[in-house]
């Protein structure tokens, strides 16, 4: 019988994809199996290219999302964002396009990248029926089976909610009530056609579709916050809870599964214990955080604010981040955008790390480089060296333009020897 990858690491086979994840991070093999039966890893894995793993114990991941809208849809502009995404460190990419030609776009985005990428069908459901009351459930399946045929690594579903949670949000006292596109979608069928999830209601079947090619699935955030005035509350709970069910559920039919939550936007003081909470209630499995926004004016610097936010969820034990552009809540972002969001989450994951796991040697190798002197070496060692690069002045060998002549570290090198 060809077992999928959870149902190895469950046999305690370590798979090629185990074995490299494992010398990636600098694990032990036999523990990453473990880690992958208990659902507490997950293994992106795509043809030909490097598996990935996020979870408890490894490097925090950053996931940058792209794709048309229904308003800009230019397919080089979007095959260019995953280039950059790429290029500046993006672990995953989402695929969310909603305009042109969906299928062509993303199939140039497969062509183009090297990381695993995500996709949420429901975007192109909703797309390609044009109505909410057109879809069926056989569409829905439909989709989901589509994206897994063209080597899709992980999918969105927002199967966690009910009618009567949706009754609990309409009755909250919530700012922003819903902000969740793919959860609005979800909730839109469910309310135009008077029907449960669709996604809980044929859970099963999904499952054994994502099982037999090794897809992951991502259990959507409908219920996150969306401003720092709306915090945790019964409908975000409630999602929360089933959820971490539906996890059991996927993990016995053989399914990796990674959690989206806690995000939006949350108040700083309280990241930290969301986070725990939400890692306990789920048994500890991969969090997926969007940011968070730990503010709500830093409009046109969300990516700012959102890496602040991110490196506290980090920190806290969050293991994936989705990032924020400079764009975001004002429009969809441009290739720049992109990289100037990859750059920030790097930057988030990064402290993420040092507080989950203490000082790093990327650090270390960096400050003897600038301790030199050595540009190169510095532009080499940064997250985004081009940048550092364009911004220091080529013509000084010895010094920076900061304090030219009275250099420090120059002054003290003669002074001290
Ligand atoms: S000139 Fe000033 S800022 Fe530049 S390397 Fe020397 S001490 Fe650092």
């Amino acid at each position: 019988m060809n077992m999928n990858l959870l149902q190895a690491a469950t046999a305690g086979k370590e798979t090629s994809a185990i074995n490299e994840v494992a010398f990636i991070e600098g694990v032990e093999p036999n523990i990453l199996c473990k880690q992958i039966a208990c659902g507490r890893i997950i293994i992106m894995q795509r043809e030909k290219k490097p598996p990935l793993g996020i979870g408890e114990g490894l490097k925090t991941k950053i996931n940058a999302n792209i794709g048309t809208s229904a308003e800009v849809s230019d397919p080089d502009i979007e095959v260019e964002k995953a280039r950059i995404a790429e290029k500046y460190g993006a672990d995953t990419i989402s695929d969310l396009s909603m305009g042109g030609d969906i299928d062509s776009i993303r199939q140039r985005i497969l062509d183009e990248t090297n990381v695993p990428i995500t996709t949420v069908p429901i975007y192109q459901t909703v797309v390609e029926k044009g109505s909410f009351q057109a879809i069926t459930d056989q569409d829905i399946i439909g989709m989901i089976d589509k994206h897994i045929k063209i080597g899709i690594s992980s999918i969105v579903i927002h199967a966690g909610f009910t009618l009567e949670m949706l009754e609990k949000l309409r009755n909250s006292k919530r700012m922003m009530g819903m902000v969740s596109k793919g959860g609005s979608f979800t909730s839109a069928w469910m309310l135009q056609n008077r029907r449960q999830n669709p996604f809980s209601t044929h859970f099963d079947e999904i499952c054994k579709i994502l099982s037999k090619k090794d897809v992951v699935l991502s259990l959507g955030n409908t219920m996150r916050s969306g401003c720092i005035h709306d915090q945790m509350d019964g409908p975000q709970e409630m999602e929360m809870v089933m959820n971490a069910w539906l996890a059991r559920r996927a993990n016995e039919l053989g399914v990796q599964v990674i959690i989206e939550g806690m995000g939006g936007h949350v108040s700083p003081e309280k990241i930290a214990t969301y986070v725990a909470h939400y890692k306990k209630t789920t048994d500890y499995r991969p969090l997926f955080v969007a940011g968070p926004l730990p503010i709500d004016i830093g409009v046109g610097y969300d990516h700012i604010s959102g890496s602040v936010g991110g490196s506290l969820a980090a920190g806290a034990g969050a293991d994936y981040l989705c990032y924020i552009t400079p764009s975001e809540h004002l429009a969809l972002p441009n290739v720049a955008q992109v990289r100037e969001g990859v750059v920030a989450f790097k930057i988030a994951a990064h402290v993420g790390d040092i507080l989950k796991y203490g000082t790093r040697s990327e650090d270390q190798i960096l400050a003897g480089h600038r301790r030199a002197r050595d540009w190169d070496g510095q532009f080499a060692a940064a997250i985004d060296g081009d940048r550092a690069k364009e911004i220091h002045q080529q013509d000084r060998a010895e010094t920076c333009s900061m304090c030219g002549k009275y250099c420090a570290i120059l002054l003290m090198e003669e002074y001290l020897k």
